[in-house]
């Protein structure tokens, strides 16, 4: 019988829709090739959302995330709904959804391309080679964390607060996460906290430590925060599963991510709950909306991501990474990843180039 998956599509907002479509294409190839069905229902969300219905994740959106195996979503936001309230901007969409469907760990590979490596900032001996996965726990910390807010003093002057909490269950869940997708990879993860200062990641160490045991085969090591942002540009072939807080997990997965060059080309996952999110890790870009010049490389390798992480087939991830790096070594870059001598072409193209690569040669 055949399987059939639920696949909801969120777009978004300015380039969201473009790339979005270029993943659907690479949806639809890897439907006939392993003989599944996937239904996929595309309703709005961010901005778009707000359009539509006056809040930017309607509740329909929301029921079509929920009842689905994966979500894919583009990117929410730009300058027509700045101004809105805070809780109508399209971001906030996001956090409704990470939070109603309960996803706890962010996923975030940095992993480059050979045929990339003169796109990084860094040179080519430090990140050639350069693959590495940071577990951000999402959910929790200090951005999450109460008491919260600016209070006025009786002197008159303000104070600014917000809290650092961590519970053990939030610590375990997160752990076993990044013990589970080491044993996928090189065995190895690095738990980076602030054990020395911060009590909260004391207990942190601690959970993480003790979890580990459930996992013999992987080994753990710690590292302080600001070591880690040191050595992620330093020696960054090091690492290979990174876990870490909320906050600490922002910034260094930003950090890793540049480290190969271009923001169009990282994926990311939002695991815990029943089903799974999958977007690239950039914004709506709203500069470049509508040109046709949007990279759409970010969502297609997303597409990898949920089909290993919640669809159960772990062949397409890689058959994906094949295809784009086939028709990154034949010299194809979308603008933002243009070199010399390179042939430029659109988000429509490179789609295609990428479709055509896996229906020839990417199985
Ligand atoms: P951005 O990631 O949208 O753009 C930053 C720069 O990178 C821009 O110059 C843009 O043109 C370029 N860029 C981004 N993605 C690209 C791609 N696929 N191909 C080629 N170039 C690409 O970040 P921003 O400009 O800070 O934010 C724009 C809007 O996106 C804001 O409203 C912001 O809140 C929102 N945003 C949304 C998400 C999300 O939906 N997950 C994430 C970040 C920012």
């Amino acid at each position: 019988m055949k399987e059939n998956f639920k696949i909801a599509l969120l777009p978004g907002d300015g380039i969201g829709p473009e790339v979005v479509r270029e993943a659907v294409k690479i949806l639809k190839i890897i439907e006939a090739k392993l003989n599944l069905t996937l239904e996929m229902d595309q309703v709005p969300v961010g901005g778009a959302g707000y359009e539509a219905t006056g809040h930017p994740l309607p509740d329909e959106s929301l029921t079509a995330a929920k009842n689905a195996n994966a979500v894919l979503l583009g990117a929410v936001g730009g300058p027509k709904w700045e101004k809105l309230e805070f809780s109508l901007r399209p971001e906030r969409a996001l956090l409704g959804l990470r939070s109603s469907l309960k996803l706890y760990a962010n996923l975030r590979p940095a992993k480059i391309f050979p045929a990339l490596v003169e796109a990084s900032t860094l040179k080519r001996e430090v990140v050639e080679g350069l693959d590495i996965l940071v577990v951000r726990e999402l959910t929790g910390g200090i951005y999450f964390g109460e008491p919260r807010g600016i209070e006025t003093l009786a002197d008159g002057t303000r104070k600014g607060v917000n809290t650092l909490v961590y519970t053990e269950m939030e610590i375990e869940r997160i752990a076993r996460i990044a013990f589970q997708v080491a044993g996928q990879r090189s065995k190895k993860v690095m738990s980076v906290d602030k054990a020395n200062v911060l009590e909260a990641t004391e207990l942190w160490r601690e959970v993480v430590t003790r979890t580990q045991k459930e996992f013999p085969d992987i080994e753990l090591q710690h590292m302080y925060v600001d070591n880690c942002a040191m050595q992620l540009v330093r020696d960054p072939k090091q690492f290979d599963v990174i876990v870490t807080t909320n906050m600490f997990g922002d910034i260094l997965s930003d950090e890793a991510s540049m480290l190969t060059g271009s923001i169009g080309m990282l994926p990311s996952a939002s695991v815990g709950g029943e089903n799974g999110m999958y977007e690239p890790i950039h914004g709506s870009a709203p500069d470049i909306a509508g040109q046709g010049k949007a990279n759409p490389l970010a969502t297609i390798l997303s597409v990898g991501m949920m089909f290993k992480y919640s669809l159960n087939e772990e062949e397409p991830g890689q058959w994906i990474e094949d295809a784009v790096e086939s028709v990154l070594n034949q010299g194809y870059r979308t603008p933002d990843i243009m070199s010399k001598g390179m042939k430029e072409v659109g988000t429509s193209e490179m789609g295609d180039l990428v479709a055509g690569e896996l229906e020839t040669n990417g199985f």
